[in-house]
């Protein structure tokens, strides 16, 4: 277990233990690590912000499959409630790694019979939920708040273990626990259908856990045991807060992933085509070259891409990309944390999906029309190899 739990890379002091001694969360004072005073942070913080230096006791423990006890989940009840993105894939992949599984669902709802299909058994929430002893709430985040007051907390007895794959609505307090219930976060880190097909081919995507509330003291050890059974382990799991989950996940997404990237592409687009290039060529460049990009980064780090790419472009990743992500960006970055930190961006979401979704619809509309998805469309359709796929195909299906 400790080989697991401590950084592959430590330096000889350390496991001298000639240093700090920091307790890793949820351990107890016999289990340190040692940290020496003037040890190089290995993520380069302290340059960023010396307040760092001060948080390194946030180490990362990282749990792997021989620290997990898939039996744990396999002598209980699990209730899936939801089945989309990642409720199928929970579902799927705790009853291939041999537990009971029940999804549960709103009457009439589509995926009824593809749960069925896929040979689960299904359930009303309020069912599904008094028949299990793990309740993993996997419907949308602006809508489990209602339907935990109506249909889950009615049905959840005492020692349940209730689970979330993402923290939002604990953390900001939308859903308030009973106290007699462990509450705990299995958050894989991955889109629901890669859950899914990484561990059909045998591997795993990466998770995080945390424990809310643990009155029974086994919510921690029947979370590793149900992140086993999803695949997670096979990954890494890393041991984090309801906190740090919700915060990192809405700024990642918001400032990198999502918001980032489509903003990128579509200025990069928009300087070409209005510069007077032919938008397929801008297509090809800024869109469908990035995934040939980020394989290579996912791989190897920034290193391999640069390894990969020619010696110009390379100098031009070094003398161009600072230009375009600068210190106006960063101050936006920041702004889009604090954001997050103070609750305002929670509060503008909610508020809207509260209200009708108005400003989400107006949004989703107007990008649907951007003309790199309109030239896009065109150009996946004729690559077959992509398994091009559009949003009206599979929203049909759904
Ligand atoms: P989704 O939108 O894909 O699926 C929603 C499911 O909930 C559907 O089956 C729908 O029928 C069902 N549902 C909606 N309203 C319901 C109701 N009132 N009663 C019962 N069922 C209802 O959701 P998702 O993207 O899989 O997100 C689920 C959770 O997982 C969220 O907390 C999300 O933040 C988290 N998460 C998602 C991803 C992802 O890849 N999508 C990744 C990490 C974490
Ligand atoms: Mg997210």
């Amino acid at each position: 277990m400790p080989t697991s739990r401590t950084r592959a890379t430590q330096p000889d002091n350390v496991r001298q233990g000639v240093g700090r001694q920091i307790a890793l969360p949820g351990e107890d004072c016999r289990n340190f690590l040692m940290v020496p005073e003037n040890a190089p942070n290995k993520l380069g913080l302290e340059l960023l912000n010396p307040q760092a230096k001060e948080n390194r006791n946030q180490m990362a423990t990282t749990y792997y499959d021989h620290d997990s006890d898939l039996s744990l989940i396999q002598s209980k009840k699990v209730a899936i409630i939801g089945y989309g993105s990642q409720g199928h894939a929970h579902s799927l992949n705790l009853k291939d790694s041999g537990v009971q599984v029940k999804v549960g669902l709103a009457a009439g709802s589509k995926s009824i019979a593809k749960a069925q299909k896929a040979g689960l058994e299904t359930a009303t929430v309020a069912e599904a939920t008094a028949w299990a002893d793990v309740v993993m709430v996997l419907i949308p985040d602006q809508t489990q708040a209602k339907v935990y007051a109506e249909e889950i907390a009615p049905n959840l007895a005492d020692g349940k273990l209730l689970l979330f794959a993402h923290g939002f609505n604990i953390h900001f307090k939308t859903i308030l626990p009973v106290p007699g219930i462990d509450v705990g976060l299995a958050a894989p880190k991955g889109p629901g259908h890669r859950v899914r097909e990484v561990f059909t081919e045998g591997g795993g995507i990466p998770g995080l856990i945390a424990t809310h509330q643990n009155p029974t003291g086994t919510a921690h050890a029947l979370t590793l045991s149900y992140l086993k059974g999803i695949g997670c382990t096979r990954a890494g799991v890393l041991e984090t807060t309801f906190k740090e989950e919700t915060e990192t996940d809405l700024f990642g997404e918001q400032a990198v992933l999502c918001g980032g990237v489509s903003a990128l592409i579509k200025a990069g687009y928009e300087t070409l085509v209005e510069a007077g290039y032919q938008p397929e060529s801008a297509y090809f460049e800024v869109l469908h070259e990035l995934k040939l990009i980020v394989d290579l980064i996912y791989r190897g780090g920034l290193a391999y891409m640069r390894y990969s790419i020619s010696d110009t472009a390379e100098w031009g990743d070094y003398v161009s990309g600072p230009r375009v992500i600068n210190d106006e960006s960063r101050k936006a970055m920041k702004a889009i944390l604090t954001e997050i930190q103070n609750g305002a961006f929670a509060k503008r979401f909610l508020a809207d999906q509260n209200s009708g979704r108005k400003e989400f619809m107006a949004f989703r509309e107007a990008e649907a029309k951007h003309p790199v998805e309109i030239v896009g469309k065109k150009l996946r359709a004729s690559m077959p190899f992509l398994d091009p796929v559009t949003v009206e195909e599979v929203s049909k299906l759904r």
